[in-house]
Formats: structure tokens, C-alpha cells, sequence
């Protein structure tokens, strides 16, 4: 997710913040042998802020607390109400990547849940094909229904 506010704006400074924040499951690539092998998946995480100023790049990094200012690349900002913008920027553009990080997790989580139970169930169809009693759940070769 990427959000960009304005920290400041007169007729002589504009300083905007673009801050991005997000995280990506890519390929852990693993070099042995000449070769890049993917051995599996990781988390990355893009955690980066953009200052600009009158529209020209001045620095970048990550929203630092310093206790009482904050620190992006190679700025201080001290003044509260930024100071105070800044940590809202950070606090909402991450909650809302976790929010969204969780629902694709419990997404997931259903459709494994789901592959498993019908998994379970065609287990269940095949013990049945096997002579599995549907009454009973046991082979009791009819025997349930006869007594
Ligand atoms: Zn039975």
C-alpha cells in the first residue's frame, strides 16, 4: 500500500511524504552450483518513505521513532504536528497491510480446510465401497439392521 500526504505546504515549501509499506511472499532462491535454486518462499517486506520537497527527492528510509522526532533517511523532523502526521501515516498505512495480510491468510486457511474435508469425505466413500456399514459406521456386514 502505498498513501502520500503533505506535511507542509506554503507558497515558498512543500514537503510531501509518499510512504509505502507492503508484504510479498517471493521465491527464496538458494546459488549452489552455479545455479539459483528456489527453496522455498519468504516474506518480504517494502517498508519505505519518499520526501519530497517542492517536488524534488530529497531523501529516503524508513519512518524512524527517535523518541519525540522522527527520522527518515537523512532528516530529522522535529516539529510536533509532523511528527505527529508521520506516525498516523505509518500506524494506518500498516495496520491496514495487516488487516489485509490476515484476511488472504484465512482465505487460504478455508481452502485447505476445505481440500481436507473433502478429502475426508471421499475417504469415507471408499470405506463405504469397501463394505463400511453407513448405519453403523463399522463392517458389520448388515448386522445392525437385523437385530
Ligand atoms: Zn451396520
Amino acid at each position: 500500500m502505498k498513501k502520500q500526504i503533505t506535511l507542509n505546504a506554503n507558497w515558498t515549501t512543500i514537503i510531501e511524504i509518499e510512504y509505502t509499506y507492503e508484504k510479498k511472499e517471493v521465491d527464496k532462491i538458494s546459488y549452489a552450483d552455479g545455479y539459483n535454486i528456489v527453496v522455498g518462499k519468504e516474506a518480504k517486506i517494502i517498508d519505505i518513505a519518499t520526501v519530497r520537497v517542492n517536488g524534488q527527492e530529497k531523501t529516503e528510509g524508513k519512518i524512524i521513532d527517535m523518541g519525540g522526532y522522527v527520522n527518515i533517511g537523512n532528516i530529522d523532523f522535529k516539529t510536533p504536528s509532523f511528527v505527529k502526521a508521520l506516525f498516523e501515516l505509518k500506524e494506518e498505512v500498516q495496520s491496514n497491510v495487516e488487516k489485509l495480510d490476515c484476511e488472504i491468510k484465512a482465505e487460504k486457511e478455508e481452502e485447505i480446510k476445505k481440500a481436507n474435508s473433502m478429502k475426508a469425505e471421499e475417504r469415507y466413500e471408499n470405506l463405504v465401497k469397501n463394505g463400511l456399514c453407513r448405519k453403523c459406521n463399522t463392517f458389520c456386514n448388515g448386522d445392525c439392521q437385523t437385530k
